[in-house]
């Protein structure tokens, strides 16, 4: 283990690891408190599973900052980011914005490329469906908070059909350039340790997917797809090009498969 344990990482971003570690998970689910010194708001972004002591937690952290909570946004709609997140809104009196409508608690959602100002932090909203389509990644003064788009370590999965390979490469490639383009420094992830060299990161995951792409295209070159069925052909690519992950993470990689499978037929 890495001994990620939360607490601040930049000057407005501390994290609130949840209790809820696991092969998927990694550590937990980092929930993120966003406060500039001095102000009195804060932002959370994804309270993560529907655990009362977590909730508690992230409370206090945010009292420890000096703020209240004004308001809160989530990465994207899978449950270890998001099923506290309407009960945390009910304690606290804030919003719950998201890209996805069945999560929010009011109106308001999120717009791409639009900018939202609270806690005394500028947070710019950039679209990066891929993990699953309603994914968006934060970008915050000398940082991005990534969701599962990017993770702390290892790999994220591409949840097939919502998540598309295709569009997780072309968020991947946006978020290269905007790290180029800009002083982001900090890597905040949904699971697992934050990074210092957000770049270096984004590369070694377009990297990754490549080389899987690669050992697929591999696989499939080898087997008379004519002869097999959409499950067994992912389960033969799963058994040969994930030999090396563990079998409780198998089922995500099949999910991984069976997105990479539709890519390599139709990669728009
Ligand atoms: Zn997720």
């Amino acid at each position: 283990m890495t001994g990620w344990s939360g607490g601040p990482v930049t000057a407005v971003a501390t994290c609130v690891l949840a209790p809820n570690p696991g092969p998927m998970t990694l550590d937990g689910t980092n929930t993120w408190v966003l406060s500039a010194p001095g102000a009195d708001e804060a932002v959370v972004v994804d309270p993560g599973p529907a655990d009362p002591g977590h909730l508690a937690a992230i409370t206090r952290a945010v009292a420890g900052v000096g703020a209240r909570v004004t308001l809160i946004l989530l990465t994207h709609g899978h449950d270890d980011h998001s099923a506290g997140a309407a009960a945390f809104a009910a304690q606290v009196g804030a919003p719950v914005r998201s890209w996805d409508p069945q999560h929010r608690t009011g109106e308001a959602g999120l717009t791409a490329g639009e900018s939202i100002s609270a806690g005394g932090v500028e947070i710019d909203v950039i679209a990066t469906p891929g993990h699953t389509s309603d994914s968006v990644t934060f970008g915050i003064p000398g940082g991005i908070l990534t969701g599962d788009t990017v993770l702390g370590r290892g790999t994220t999965v591409v949840a097939h059909p919502d998540g598309r390979l295709a569009d997780y490469l072309s968020s991947l490639r946006a978020l290269r350039a905007l790290v180029d383009a800009s002083d982001c420094r900090n890597l905040l992830p949904g699971h697992g340790p934050s990074a210092t060299d957000p770049g270096a990161m984004i590369d070694a995951y377009l990297a990754h997917r490549q080389q899987r792409l690669e050992q697929i295209e591999a696989v499939l070159a080898g087997l008379d797809r004519a002869e097999l069925g959409e499950q067994e052909l992912t389960a033969r690519v799963v058994e040969t090009v994930y030999a090396d992950v563990p079998r409780n993470v198998w089922p995500a990689a099949a999910a991984s498969v069976q997105a990479q499978l539709a890519y390599l037929l139709d990669p728009e």
